[in-house]
């Protein structure tokens, strides 16, 4: 597997992950207080894939920002979020997850970052994030919930090659449509 492909003359400036079940497989709901769960076997075996994760990196660092959003306690937030890590849960601010999902996280980051918002995509296995986001205007990939499969270690879904070839082609076709040019 090679080095993934960034979109060209796309004008993303940002790819914004999900978290728990688009990075990692389990969730991760209080890992981090846990410091047996922090050993470098557990982290590496609850990415959805970590060896496409280390080729994409820094492939996206070189063309925008890496940036992640997600729903945290208070203490994960306070630990967590810096620029580009917004970690709080919506409950927290007497707010509906389901009627905000991660538009105002993706607001914080826009923001911070001096972005617009087609400039910026959401990876998530929340469906209900990825429409909530797309009404508002981001690019938004909706990832398969990744699971593992019984008899291997290998799993499908979560932030893998596919949801990226998804965003490839999501954003060739915005281009076509908004009228840009493709060289053939
Ligand atoms: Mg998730």
């Amino acid at each position: 597997m090679g080095t993934p492909v960034w979109p060209a003359d796309s004008g993303i400036k940002a790819i914004v992950l999900d978290f728990d079940k688009t990075i990692t497989v389990k969730h991760t709901t209080g890992a981090i207080f846990q410091t047996a769960m922090l050993d470098d076997k557990n982290i590496e075996i609850n990415f959805a894939d970590l060896d496409f994760f280390r080729r994409v990196a820094p492939v996206i660092c070189e063309n925008g920002k890496l940036c992640i959003a997600t729903f945290a306690d208070d203490a994960e937030e306070a630990l967590l979020s810096d620029e580009q890590i917004i970690a709080w849960n919506p409950e927290n601010r007497s707010m509906n997850p389901k009627v905000v999902g991660k538009n105002l996280h993706l607001e914080e980051l826009r923001k911070v970052l001096g972005l617009k918002k087609n400039q910026m995509v959401l990876f998530d296995d929340s469906n209900k994030n990825i429409v909530l986001a797309k009404k508002k205007g981001y690019a938004a990939i909706d990832v398969p919930e990744p699971v593992r499969a019984e008899d291997s270690d290998a799993v499908t879904g979560g932030f893998n090659e596919d949801a990226w070839k998804t965003f490839l082609v999501e954003q060739a076709q915005t281009k076509k449509a908004s009228g840009g040019c493709t060289l053939l």
